[in-house]
């Protein structure tokens, strides 16, 4: 590869009508504002970026399907556990999205790409889901004054934050694919 690497953060360049036109820092190809793409490295045409996306995307078909059922799997076994954590939801939820993310890598052999991290996301949204959905139908049902409603909030809150810290870190190393 004969790439020409600069690190000047724009290639500006003006031309006789004074008008600043854009280069692509890679292939230096003339590029409109418009349709130019800021990169860390500077401003790059749109071929360049689709082909620099295409290295990190080097998943197969069914590589994001796999990534979805083995996220949705842990989430969901991990959200049985959620009511006798209680608190210690804060502490086992990211271990379990460490989990999902070491699991999901072994099983696509460290392939990755944007739709992979999206499907790994969605899964483990969705499998701690039955169990919120199964508490608030309760909850709605449930005649009860203010004050049990009041104390079966909490383990609603501890399932909601499992969600959130298992997604969050299920999905934390897969992205930062940048160009
Ligand atoms: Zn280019």
């Amino acid at each position: 590869m004969t790439e020409n690497i600069e690190t000047k953060p724009e290639n500006t360049e003006v031309v006789l009508d004074d008008t600043p036109v854009l280069r692509c820092n890679r292939c230096n190809k003339p590029i409109t504002p418009e349709t130019a793409v800021l990169t860390p490295t500077g401003y790059r045409c749109q071929e360049c970026v689709r082909e620099q996306q295409k290295v990190f995307d080097t998943t197969k078909p069914i590589d994001p399907v796999i990534g979805f059922l083995i996220s949705a799997i842990i989430s969901f076994g991990g959200s049985w556990l959620v009511p006798r954590l209680g608190f210690f939801t804060l502490f086992i939820a990211p271990g379990v999205g460490t989990l999902i993310q070491n699991a999901v890598r072994l099983a696509v052999k460290k392939r990755r790409s944007k739709v992979l991290n999206t499907a790994v996301l969605a899964g483990a949204i969705l499998g701690s889901l039955p169990f919120i959905i199964i508490e608030v139908l309760n909850l709605i049902r449930m005649p009860g004054d203010l004050l049990s409603i009041a104390a079966n909030l909490l383990p609603l809150v501890w399932r909601a934050v499992y969600t959130a810290l298992v997604s969050s870190t299920a999905y934390a190393r897969f992205k930062g694919l940048r160009l």
